[in-house]
């Protein structure tokens, strides 16, 4: 199983930001920035490239979600990134869909391909 459906399934302990019947939201151990959240649907779905046409209310509630995050943190009118990475190529470890929530103050463009 891997850590975000142990993180789903409460059998490991993180600060919960966010919690619905679809999806929950915590601070990443390892933040970017001031602010950075990770919210994760509760089902178990590996990555963007996994997703079925049933989803689609899911991903809107990890996208409102993440909305609801931020103007909570006040970094709503300051601005933030929302980042999907997708399998290798994409930079993803995890293998469980989950949004990048980053602000708090001004993000470099770093996301660059390997040459
Ligand atoms: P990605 O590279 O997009 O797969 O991002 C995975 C993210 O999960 C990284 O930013 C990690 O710091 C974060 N992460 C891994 N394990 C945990 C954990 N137990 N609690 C919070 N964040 C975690």
């Amino acid at each position: 199983m891997d850590i975000f459906c142990r993180i789903a399934n409460k059998e490991i302990k993180t600060d919960l930001l966010y919690e619905d019947d679809l999806v929950m939201a915590f601070n990443d151990i390892h933040p970017l920035a001031p602010v950075h959240v990770l919210i994760i649907p509760k089902e178990h779905i590996e990555s963007i490239a996994d997703l079925e046409d049933e989803d689609e209310k899911l991903m809107g509630r990890m996208i409102m979600a993440a909305k609801k995050i931020a103007e909570d943190l006040k970094i709503d009118s300051s601005g933030y990134k929302l980042l999907f990475r997708v399998k290798e190529n994409g930079g993803q470890e995890v293998p469980h869909i989950h949004l990048h929530l980053i602000g708090g103050a001004r993000l470099s463009e770093n996301i660059k391909p390997i040459e």
